[in-house]
C-alpha cells in the first residue's frame, strides 16, 4: 500500500540513519504444528508458505516478478497466464492468470507483488514514477513479504482451485506491479479495458497485506462494498470465523481505487497525490474511460492505519511495512489460510447463484461510484 504526500514528506529525514544499516538476512515462514498433520488444510497452506518464501527470498522487484512467475508454472497454471507491459518508467510487469467460465462475466481478483522501503531513495524515485526502482529495489531492508507477498500467496491457492472445477464465471487474477509507485500497475492494467469488457466486470476483490501475525483479517469499511462485505461476513460465518471491519484508510490505499473509480481527471488527481512532480509526467493510464466496478478490500485489521501512523510518529522507516520489520517470520499462515476459506466460501455460493442465473444487479450512486444490490432488491 503506497503511502500519500502527507506521510511521504517526513520520510526523508531517515537517509543517513537508513545509510548505516546494514542488510538482514531473509527470514522464512513457520508451518504451525496444528497443520502438520491435518491433510485437508496442509497443500494449501505449504502452498502459501513456499510462494511467500520464494518471493520474499528472491530480492529486488524484477526478482520477485521472476519468483511469482515460477510459482504459476509449477503450479500447472501457465496455460492461463499472460504478461502485460505497465509503461516507460520501469521494468515491472503485470502478470493476469484468466480461468474461463461458462461466462464471459468477470471477476476480478488484485494482489501486487511489488515492495518498497520508506527511504529518501524510494522517495525520489515515487516522483519520477518508479524510474530507480530496478537500481534500489535489490537493497531494500524489506522482505515485502506480509506487503504483499501474503496476498499474492492466497490468490495463488484459489486461482489453482478455480482452475480445477467448472466455473460459471470467468475468473481473473490480477498480480500488478508497481503499486508501491503509485498504483501504476493496476491504473494502467483499468485504462486499457475495453468498455465492453469493464462493462463484464462483476466486482473486484483485492488482498493487500494479510496474514499479519497478532492481527485479524480486516474488510475495509467505506471502501468496500455493503453487499460484497455481507457476503463476505455469511461466508466466514458459515465456516465459524468471524470477519471484521476497519475503518476507511486515512493514510494509504491500495489496487481497489482504479477500479473503483477511473477517469482522466480521477487518474491525473492521484498521480498527483501519490507521485507528486511524477503526476505531471506523460502516462498512458491518463487515457481512461470513465467507470467504476464494486471492490472489497481484504488487510489485516488496523495495519492500513497504524503503519503510516507509525512512520509519520517516528521520522524513520522503522514501521511494521515498508521496513525491516516486513518480514516472513511475522507471517500467520492459520490466517492466511482462513481468509482462502473465507474466499473459496464465498465463490462456492456466488457459482451457485450465478448457474441459477441470479445474476449481479449494479447501480452507479450519485457520486459515481458502482455499488451490488441485493438480490432481493432486483
Ligand atoms: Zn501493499
Amino acid at each position: 500500500m503506497p503511502l500519500s504526500a502527507n506521510t511521504l514528506k517526513f520520510i526523508f529525514c531517515s537517509f543517513m540513519l537508513l545509510l548505516l544499516l546494514s542488510a538482514c538476512q531473509v527470514a522464512t515462514t513457520h508451518l504451525p504444528e496444528e497443520f502438520q498433520n491435518d491433510n485437508s488444510a496442509l497443500p494449501a497452506i505449504a502452498g502459501m508458505q513456499t510462494t511467500i518464501d520464494d518471493i520474499a527470498g528472491s530480492g529486488g522487484n524484477l526478482g520477485r516478478l521472476a519468483a511469482l512467475q515460477k510459482q504459476i508454472e509449477t503450479r500447472g497454471l501457465a496455460p492461463y497466464l499472460s504478461s502485460q507491459h505497465i509503461d516507460w518508467y520501469g521494468l515491472q510487469k503485470n502478470l493476469i492468470i484468466e480461468i474461463p467460465g461458462k461466462s464471459s462475466q468477470i471477476i476480478y481478483f488484485v494482489a501486487h507483488y511489488d515492495k518498497t522501503d520508506a527511504n529518501p531513495l524510494t522517495f525520489v524515485s515515487l516522483m519520477l514514477n518508479g524510474f530507480l526502482d530496478t537500481l534500489i529495489s535489490p537493497i531494500f531492508l524489506s522482505d515485502g513479504a506480509l506487503d504483499n507477498a501474503t496476498g499474492v500467496s492466497v490468490l495463488l491457492e484459489l486461482a489453482q482451485q478455480r482452475s480445477r472445477l467448472e466455473n460459471y464465471y470467468t475468473y481473473r487474477f490480477l498480480f500488478v506491479g508497481s503499486e508501491e509507485t503509485g498504483l501504476r500497475g493496476s491504473r494502467v492494467h483499468v485504462a486499457r479495458l475495453a468498455d465492453a469488457e469493464k462493462a463484464s466486470i462483476q466486482f473486484a476483490i483485492n488482498v493487500d497485506t494479510v496474514g499479519v501475525k497478532g492481527a485479524e483479517n480486516c474488510i475495509t469499511d467505506g471502501v468496500s462494498d455493503p453487499q460484497l462485505s455481507y457476503q463476505a461476513i455469511a461466508a466466514a460465518k458459515k465456516l465459524g470465523y468471524t470477519l471484521e471491519s476497519d475503518p476507511s484508510p486515512t493514510y494509504s490505499t491500495s489496487d481497489y481505487l482504479p477500479f473503483q473509480e477511473l477517469s482522466f481527471a480521477s487518474d491525473f488527481a492521484y498521480g498527483l497525490q501519490l507521485n507528486f512532480v511524477g503526476g505531471i509526467l506523460p502516462q498512458r493510464s491518463w487515457f481512461a474511460d470513465p467507470g467504476s466496478v464494486p471492490v472489497l478490500n481484504f488487510s489485516s485489521c488496523g495495519i492500513m492505519q497504524s503503519s503510516a501512523d507509525f512512520i509519520t510518529s517516528f521520522l524513520l522507516p522503522f514501521g511494521q511495512l515498508h521496513s525491516f520489520r516486513d518480514s516472513a517470520e511475522l507471517v500467520d499462515l492459520g490466517e492466511l489460510y482462513e481468509l482462502y476459506l473465507i474466499l473459496d466460501g464465498m465463490l462456492g455460493r456466488i457459482e451457485k447463484d450465478g448457474v441459477n442465473k441470479d445474476p449481479f444487479y449494479r447501480i452507479v450512486k450519485h457520486d459515481g461510484i458502482s455499488s451490488i444490490q441485493p438480490v432481493s432488491a432486483n
